[in-house]
């Protein structure tokens, strides 16, 4: 088995990556991803940001074809075999970064999203190993190899994960302002509350005044 870590790898063989090979040789390979060519992702960026962006004088469209960039790295670590014998077994690690364009649900504008992956998967033959793969480590996912594997789809499905189920700002820009006249219309409630209350001990009790009306006072009635 030779290392070959310099050798390029070209698209072609990204969709159909001999993973054991590349895995059990150290290989090495790097390069940069866009987002359209990866259709899943590019479903999740809402397709009038561009637009948007483009008025607040953000990256212009055409210029929105965000590019990931990627790493990724095999190599093999012993594992106790069944048969209590060490083997060496297949490791991928994969690192991906890059931002995308993604709508602030708070503020509603478009915002750019940094996506980080670094995962490590432990490589197994079928899914039936997959299933028996003890998952005792979290560190460790386990993924299903094949001498045909396409690593595309994997980067592709690691951002998908990697999207925030509710994409915002961290501060919001806009709603700043909003946030402020919202907290002084909040004080303001509180205000009326309060008068509300001071009007209420100015003005007569209704049963108090039925009280002075009463004829005789308590008890006059049983005379
Ligand atoms: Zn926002």
């Amino acid at each position: 088995m030779t290392r070959n870590p310099g050798k390029p790898a070209s698209p072609a063989d990204l969709r159909a990556l001999d993973i054991f090979e590349f895995a059990t040789s150290g290989r090495q390979a790097a390069g940069a991803l866009r987002i359209s060519q990866m259709p899943r992702m590019l479903a999740e960026v809402p397709s009038d940001v561009s637009d948007a962006s483009d008025a607040s004088g953000n990256p212009a469209a055409g210029e929105d074809d965000t590019v990931f960039t990627w790493q990724a790295e095999g190599s093999t670590q012993p594992e106790l075999q069944d048969d209590g014998v060490e083997a060496p077994q297949p490791y991928l690690r994969l690192a991906v970064h890059g931002s995308v364009w993604l709508r602030c649900q708070r503020c509603l504008s478009p915002y750019s999203q940094h996506l980080d992956v670094d995962a490590t998967y432990r490589i197994v033959a079928t899914e039936e190993e997959a299933d028996e793969y003890p998952l005792d480590d979290d560190e460790v996912e386990v993924i299903v190899g094949s001498r045909q594997f396409d690593l595309i789809d994997l980067i592709e499905e690691e951002l998908l994960l990697s999207l925030p189920l509710v994409p915002k700002h961290t501060v919001c820009p806009e709603v700043h302002e909003s946030l402020l006249s919202g907290s002084a219309e909040g004080s303001a409630d509180d205000e009326s509350e309060e008068n509300s209350a001071a009007d209420a001990a100015d003005k007569p009790n209704p049963f108090a005044v039925l009280e002075k009306l009463k004829p005789g006072g308590s008890g006059g009635g049983k005379h």
